[in-house]
């Protein structure tokens, strides 16, 4: 049985929590897809816990987790991951965590071509994370990455390595020498990694890519994870023979997906469900049941177009009220209301057969909630979601719902929920044309809803 849980607007939705909730049926929780550029939140009874690169499976004690091929997995960041789960009392050995042998490693000069990128492009900066995503991923479809099992050829591995370092300081001589030659803002804009190392410090001598640095930082890698790597598509191939229930956790939403969302402004990589199996290692195979986790109003990080984004203190007020700082970097949200349009696509090319929706709580100060219907772009007036200027320039359409003004936290079943709040979820089911299954009211584990169940 494959299941799989997925976002259907810009990331942020609360994946996380949900796929924690449903982890408890699963066997195996694999992670298909992107990096440490995004982080789940999840809070149980044993913490609140922000996972970057684990899949959220890793929280309950009989689920094994899967990282797959489809990932580009910064091993330093994995290490210091595991570090702090570790201290807050969570088991995690290679038998409960599987790190695909074709995985794309973020090397250290990854982070750092990131850094100096957006540093280049000061005003023009994509609003990249910096964790070295892009660069991991380019890097993939030119041929030029290491991957994870390559460290079991150490002597190959250092050949690759050697021919790549020089390859990139041909990059980093004629694009960035200049940034690098004022040594002491680089230091600064460079910044550090996961256990507070500076990069500049470690990993550039003489104004170039050190092979001596970045070789050290593979061998300790190397030694640390080279019992967890497996080729993780015989693994699921086995463990589906057996009956096993797998899940695919994605990262981000429909909108950054590269093909389908706001170029540039996605994500490097598929967070579209139907990727799941090819980005865990069993392309073969076809998912049985996908949920989308579509959030009760907008959050977008980062720049780009955002047609329902709201400003001043109308936004200040929804941002404090949904807590919406990047759990990756802390960095705040833009915010707006439902958006129809954008949320209907999203259902769309996820594929989803239900939905949850979350984060309904935040939306109980409000007198009356903005939807958006359909985009004016240009005086035309559309519901199908734009690509390009078409999307850059669309203004929302609004109408008002009624709000319901109370406490909606300790709803259980839907007949708990007052008329407003249900009708409010049964105007946006209708609107994205699919199943409401899920209402979350609430970041803990048991704050939801299960809108099949009225007892
Ligand atoms: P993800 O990347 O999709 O997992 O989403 P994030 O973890 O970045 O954002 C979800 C945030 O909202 C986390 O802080 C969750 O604990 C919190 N959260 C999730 N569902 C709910 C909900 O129904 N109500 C409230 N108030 N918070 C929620």
């Amino acid at each position: 049985m494959l299941t799989s849980i997925v976002g259907i607007n810009w990331g942020d939705e609360g994946k996380g929590r949900m796929v924690d909730l449903l982890s408890e049926q699963q066997d195996i929780v694999c992670r298909y897809q992107g990096g440490n550029n995004a982080g789940h939140t999840v809070v149980n009874e044993r913490g609140k816990f922000i996972l970057n690169l684990l899949p959220s499976g890793i929280l309950r004690p009989n689920v094994v987790n899967v990282m797959g091929n489809g990932m580009v997995i910064d091993l330093l960041h994995l290490y210091s991951e595991i570090g702090r789960l570790r201290a807050a009392g969570i088991e995690i050995s290679p038998a409960n965590l599987k790190i695909s042998d074709r995985a794309c490693i973020t090397m250290p000069y990854n982070v750092i071509f990131d850094r100096l990128e957006e540093w280049r492009l000061a005003d023009h900066a994509y609003g990249s994370t910096g964790r070295g995503i892009a660069p991991a991923y380019g890097d993939k479809y030119m041929k030029k990455s290491i991957r994870t099992g390559d460290i079991f050829y150490p002597d190959a591995l250092k050949e690759s390595l050697k021919a790549l370092i020089e390859y990139k300081n041909l990059t980093v001589r004629s694009l960035y020498g200049n940034l690098l030659a004022d040594t002491e803002t680089a230091r600064v804009k460079l910044g550090r990694d996961s256990e507070g190392n500076y990069y500049f410090d470690r990993f550039i001598k003489g104004g170039e890519l050190s092979f001596d640095a970045m070789s050290a930082w593979l061998d300790e890698m190397s030694e640390y994870f080279h019992d967890y790597i497996v080729d993780t598509g015989v693994y699921l191939t086995n463990a589906l023979s057996e009956g096993k229930r797998i899940m695919f956790e994605a990262q981000l939403g429909a909108l950054r997906d590269i093909d389908f969302g706001i170029y540039p402004f996605t994500s490097s990589s598929s967070t579209i469900a139907a990727y799941g199996p090819i980005g865990a290692g069993i392309p073969g195979e076809q998912l049985d049941y996908t949920l989308g986790i579509m959030k009760a109003y907008s959050s977008c990080v980062g720049a780009g177009p955002f047609t329902v984004e709201m400003f001043g203190d109308e936004a200040e007020v929804l941002r404090a009220a949904g807590g919406e700082y990047g759990a990756a970097t802390g960095r705040p949200r833009r915010v707006g209301g439902f958006d129809a349009v954008a949320s209907r696509y999203g259902v769309r090319v996820q594929g989803a057969d239900e939905l949850a929706f979350t984060k309904l709580d935040i939306l109980s100060y409000m007198d009356k909630i903005p939807v958006c219907v359909a985009y004016d772009i240009n005086g035309k007036i559309t519901t199908d979601f734009p690509v390009g200027e078409a999307l850059n320039v669309a203004k929302p359409v609004y109408e008002y719902l009624d709000g319901w003004k109370c406490d909606i936290s300790g709803c259980r079943k839907p007949s708990d929920l007052p008329a407003n709040a249900r009708k409010y979820i049964s105007w946006c089911e209708d609107a994205v044309g699919c199943k409401i299954r899920y209402v979350s009211v609430g970041a803990e584990r048991d704050a939801y809803i299960d809108m099949d169940i009225d007892e």
